[in-house]
């Protein structure tokens, strides 16, 4: 490995950079601690993203269900699954710029 101060290559296990002093192992923890943040924030993108599939697509499948028997409950759940899918798509929007 390298030196994260000086650049200069050291053994793997050192704590220390021998040539500056920097500590090697603190700043490999929070290296690996930016990396489960950045693994939590994917996983709420991936799930927030299911969920904005999920949501419209249950609503669509259920108008289409109850569109002939139950034609208020199926206007209900289409008006549902339609929103759900906007807000979702205006969600991954703002996420974009964020
Ligand atoms: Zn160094």
């Amino acid at each position: 490995m390298f030196c994260t101060k000086c650049g200069k290559e050291i053994e793997n296990d050192y704590a220390v950079c021998p040539y500056c002093g920097a500590n090697q192992k603190d700043v490999e923890n929070n290296t690996n601690n930016q990396v489960e943040d950045n693994k939590k924030t994917q996983t709420q993108v991936v799930c927030g993203g299911i969920a904005s599939f999920i949501f419209p697509i249950v609503g669509l499948i259920l108008f289409l269900i109850w569109r002939t028997n139950r034609p208020n409950d199926a206007k209900v759940v289409g008006i549902a699954g339609l929103c759900g899918f906007v807000i979702n798509v205006l969600y991954q929007i703002i996420n974009l710029f964020i």
